[in-house]
């Protein structure tokens, strides 16, 4: 579909919505909810409430942009993600998640990766006191009882979907980065070894794989300041992606937190951004803060997985697509 076909396809939402196809989608996402909320309750996790807006958000957010407005005279952002928040929380509980909507305003090339919105829900969730490998071990038991879930509860909906869903089966693979870099070349992408991995190249690792599959280890230079740096690795990032497989990407997105106070202001100093803005985050890290691990997982992202849809906005009742206006 070219942008005016979808243009109209999405302002006629009400109509979709009525469909069969839609509403499977939308009782399977439910069931998605209540499965991500009880599993992370059943191992100690705490819910709580995100902000939605504040003086400064997730700068991390790989070439889209913060939509900016006038707070009572200062300037405020809408969440591009509800981070720094997080590890504010994890200096009283031990398990946090929230479920909140985020706002990126994604450059319009990506609707044609079929897995960017401008406007998407996440869960993010941060450990106190946790390695990067405990963050990961969180994640693909939650995936794997989401999925599994899924196919118990909602098998006519995922029938009428002709959606064959495999169980995932964890522990899944673990690559780094720069080897990942290095099988992507050998498979003919031209990449440099310090930047992230364009879409197309994620997708192609994403359906190489038979299963889940973890990226480790992104370079400094790829990532937000917020992903810890390897003592013993400079340069290196206790972090870590989490790739569908089939070819539908990327799914989670953590690490553990730099949470000294120094190295957070030389890394928003040196990644151009004003120490000023995070004002109160620094405060809060200079004072002392829980050392902790996390990561975000996209629930349409989850749901255009689960469902097997080719669009990630046949994922969620109204989408918000790059460049797209509709209701
Ligand atoms: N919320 C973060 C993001 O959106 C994920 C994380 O590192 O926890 O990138
Ligand atoms: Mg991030």
């Amino acid at each position: 579909m070219d942008k005016e076909e979808l243009q109209s396809h999405l302002q006629a939402r009400y109509k979709d919505i009525k469909k069969p196809e839609l509403k499977a989608v939308i009782r399977i996402q439910d069931e998605i909810l209540s499965a991500l909320r009880d599993h992370l309750r059943s191992v100690g996790f705490i819910e709580i409430l995100a902000p939605i807006i504040g003086p400064v958000t997730d700068p991390g957010i790989r070439g889209a942009s913060q939509v900016s407005f006038d707070y009572y005279g200062t300037q405020f952002k809408i969440m591009s993600s509800m981070i720094l928040y997080k590890q504010m929380a994890g200096n009283s509980f031990d398990k946090v998640f929230a479920l909140s909507p985020n706002i990126r305003l994604e450059p319009e090339v990506t609707r044609e990766t079929g897995r960017h919105l401008s406007e998407f829900r996440q869960l993010d969730l941060e450990i106190a006191n946790a390695s990067y490998f405990d963050a990961m071990t969180i994640g693909e038991q939650m995936v794997t009882k989401v999925v599994e879930r899924v196919k118990i509860n909602c098998a006519d909906d995922l029938e009428a979907l002709h959606r064959d869903l495999k169980i995932p089966k964890p522990p899944f693979k673990k690559v780094t980065h720069n080897d990942a870099i290095e099988l992507l070349m050998k498979k003919g992408f031209q990449l440099n070894k310090g930047e992230e991995i364009p879409w197309s190249a994620e997708t192609a690792l994403s359906k190489s794989f038979g299963d889940f599959l973890w990226l480790i280890d992104y370079p400094k230079t790829a990532r937000g300041f917020y992903d810890r740096e390897d003592e013993d690795r400079p340069g290196i990032l206790r972090d870590f992606d989490l790739f569908y497989p089939e070819g539908y990407g990327k799914a989670i997105s953590g690490g553990e937190r730099e949470y000294e106070y120094e190295k957070v202001a030389g890394r928003i100093l040196s990644s151009g951004e004003l120490p000023e803005a995070y004002k109160w985050y620094l405060q809060m890290l200079k004072e002392g803060t829980t050392p902790s691990a996390g990561f975000g997982i996209g629930v349409e992202r989850l749901t255009r997985y689960i469902c097997g849809k080719e669009y990630i906005w046949e994922a969620v009742p109204f989408p918000k697509v790059p460049g797209i206006v509709s209701p």
